[in-house]
């Protein structure tokens, strides 16, 4: 096995032109080399290869792809040992470790419960259709329930027939093994840790009394996918009314399947969710169902778990935005804060929907029109620090004990939150609601953030007057980062230029006309930073961040500037899926249109995005500077030594404040 990260090496340094080079004469062509094809026998060249896209293309055959395809293409290589060939060829070393016996075999487990998952779900479908019990009873109860039939299809709902061991039976019949229909859970072995007799053997198992049992006979079962689409479990519905039976039964844990990282919908889902750029996270298998009815497909459940932060990062690779939809009954509410206290600490955005009471997603989608279910979740979404304050505020009345509580628990919330201005905005709100002074609740706000960051053994950078006025916070939030970095920082200008690179923006030049005006020109915006950080030998610190912001000096410097097409495609798995993350993740200030902040897109005022970009992460940088001579000046250093240090630090506090001035100008504009 070839490590991840020496894959990643081999990509980045493989140059498809000096690869096929080997293989093809190439001659420029524009930005692009040109060639006779390796692939198909002509006499006028149709090869092309691009050394900025990192791919080759025959126009005549059609074969294209990256370094690595064109060898195991051309050579049949497979892949390990076309990245082989490649790590040979540019001096990677890579370090190669024999699967043991152990890996091989949980490859194989894994690979085994796939498969037996897939057949249990072809299984219950096929009963479903073409057995009289899964038709009258299973196909009737989904149409009772207003399932159409191509949903029914779409979400490969199925039916287990109502008898002990007609599954296990069929799939033992039709070779799969014992060990893994136990595994998987769809069977109940009775001796699993008692006669030792039974090792899955077939004579035993099919005697008359057979100590296994189907674990969902009789249910109308829901295959749960994995984000790839493959079956990783089943929930079961039972369809008897019997209180003592329990209504829904789910897969246990098991290799393929781990609850706290599963949402039922994602794979159905995620496309929508990129789109809409915003997920909605229901209670279970029913709600995601009747929601895509209903032309809703951004919709995922946590089905019978509270929300983990697993099933949250997994929403965060499509979006940064969820609205929790809770039933009108919903006694979990309350619960269920914590939860989303964690998806505030993410910097996610929370908003949440409470329906009329006794209704739920799936019964309210079923009752009105899909048009009157869309307006209705746009109208009532609220963001979920008023959910909250309201919610709260109608237990407090007039006792002002409880309501000091409320107001802490409130700005705890907040506290969490990693956004500065996020943060502003919502103590502003509450600030409104609950009718206390907003100074008072930044003074809370700062109390608990500081205490945090005491907690985690690092001391706020600077010593703060009782309150800090909202954008002061805002820059203050910077220096209060726990680990003293400007990932933050750097990321966003990753995003910018993954998202706008290719924009054209028109800057002064320095060279002057006869007005002695500078003369405009037209530049990339991907150009305009790398100037922008090259100039002031800014180098971005975070690897990932790095290895783009390089691919994008190298690929400038030959004329091209990729696109984000480019980096989804990229062969570095990592560098795909940052991409994703930003390309899905919204402008962050594009949320608050409600609050009428903002109405614009980011578009339009690219010019501010790109200048608060930069000037965040110079500011950052300064202060990073700062930070490191607090330190040294804590460590005593000589009496020159110190005047020095004192005198650097003043010149670059002095500087730190010209670039909040710039800041702040931009976003509180
Ligand atoms: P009813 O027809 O009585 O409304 P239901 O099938 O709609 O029944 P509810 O009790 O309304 O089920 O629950 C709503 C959702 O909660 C269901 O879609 C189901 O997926 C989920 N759910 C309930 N209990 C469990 C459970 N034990 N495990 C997983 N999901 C559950
Ligand atoms: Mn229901």
């Amino acid at each position: 096995m070839i490590h991840k990260e020496d894959i990643d090496k081999i990509f980045e340094a493989a140059r498809v032109e000096d690869v096929v080079a080997d293989y093809v004469t190439l001659k420029k062509r524009g930005v692009n080399l040109i060639g006779l094809c390796p692939f198909h026998d002509e006499k006028t060249p149709s090869f092309y290869v691009s050394p900025a896209k990192g791919i080759y293309k025959c126009f005549g055959c059609g074969k294209g792809g990256n370094p690595v395809s064109f060898l195991m293409d051309k050579e049949q290589m497979s892949y390990p040992e076309a990245l082989r060939h490649l790590a040979k060829k540019y001096n990677i070393e890579i370090t190669e470790e024999e699967e043991t016996p152990e890996q091989v075999q949980t490859n194989n487990d894994r690979e085994s419960l796939f498969i037996v998952s897939a057949y249990a779900q072809k299984h219950f479908s096929e009963n479903l259709y073409n057995t009289d019990e899964g038709k009258s009873i299973g196909l009737g109860y989904f149409k009772e329930r207003g399932f159409r039939e191509d949903i029914v299809q779409k979400f490969q709902l199925g039916y287990s027939v109502n008898k002990r061991t007609a599954f296990t039976d069929s799939a033992l019949a039709s070779g799969y093994k014992f060990e893994y229909l136990v595994k998987s859970g769809l069977t109940i072995d009775f001796n699993k840790d008692g006669e030792k007799t039974i090792e899955g053997s077939e004579p035993i198992l099919h005697s008359s009394e057979k100590k296994f049992v189907d674990r969902f006979a009789g249910r109308v079962m829901f295959p749960v996918h994995n984000i790839s689409g493959r079956v990783i479990a089943f929930g079961g519905r039972t369809l008897r009314t019997d209180k003592k039976v329990a209504k829904y039964i789910n897969s246990p844990e098991m290799e393929i399947y781990h609850k706290s990282d599963v949402l039922y919908g994602i794979y159905f889902a995620k496309k929508e969710i990129i789109h809409q750029d915003n997920c909605f996270l229901v209670e279970g298998y029913t709600d995601v169902i009747s929601m895509h009815q209903a032309g809703i497909e951004n919709v995922v459940a946590s089905s019978g778990t509270s929300l983990t932060i697993g099933q949250i990062k997994l929403i965060r690779r499509f979006s940064n935005n969820i609205t929790i939809l809770y039933d009108g009954d919903n006694a979990g509410i309350k619960a269920s804060f914590r939860g989303i206290d964690l998806i505030l600490e993410e910097g996610m955005n929370v908003k949440v929907l409470l329906f009329p009471d006794g209704e739920d997603p799936d019964s309210y989608s079923k009752r009105v029109s899909s048009d009157e279910l869309k307006s209705f979740i746009k109208e009532n979404s609220k963001d979920f620090i008023s959910f909250k304050t309201s919610l709260l505020m109608g237990e407090v009345q007039n006792d002002p004990i409880k309501k000091a509580q409320l107001i802490k628990e409130i700005v705890d919330s907040i506290a969490l939150i990693p956004e500065a201005i996020y943060r502003s905005v919502y103590i502003k709100e509450c600030s409104r609601i609950m009718d206390v002074q907003e100074e008072v609740l930044l003074s809370e706000l700062n109390k608990i953030r500081r205490k945090k960051f005491n907690e985690k053994g690092i001391a706020p950078a600077t010593t703060n007057s009782e309150f800090t006025p909202p954008v002061e916070d805002i820059i203050e939030a910077n220096l209060e980062k726990t680990n003293a970095d400007s990932e933050h920082q750097e990321r966003d200008i990753i995003r910018l230029l993954i998202n706008y690179g290719n924009n054209i923006m028109q800057v002064d030049s320095e060279e002057l006309d006869e007005e002695n005006k500078p003369i405009p020109i037209d530049i990339s915006l991907a150009g305009l930073i790398i100037h922008e950080l090259q100039h002031d030998n800014i180098v971005l610190e975070n690897v990932l961040y790095r290895t783009v912001f390089d691919e994008f000096v190298v690929q400038l410097e030959q004329g091209m500037v990729p696109d984000y097409n480019y980096f989804t495609n990229h062969p570095n798995t990592e560098i795909c899926s940052l991409t994703v993350d930003l390309v899905s993740s919204p402008y962050f200030l594009s949320n608050w249109e409600q609050h009428s902040i903002y109405i614009t897109k980011e578009e339009d005022i690219l010019r501010n995005s790109l200048n608060s970009a930069i000037f965040s992460l110079k500011s950052r940088r300064i202060e990073m500077m700062i930070l490191d001579i607090q330190k040294q000046l804590k460590e005593n250093p000589g009496e020159e030594e110190t005047m020095t240090l004192q005198q650097t630090h003043l010149n670059l506090l002095e500087a730190k404040k010209e670039f909040n001035k710039l800041l702040g100008r931009i976003i509180v504009k």
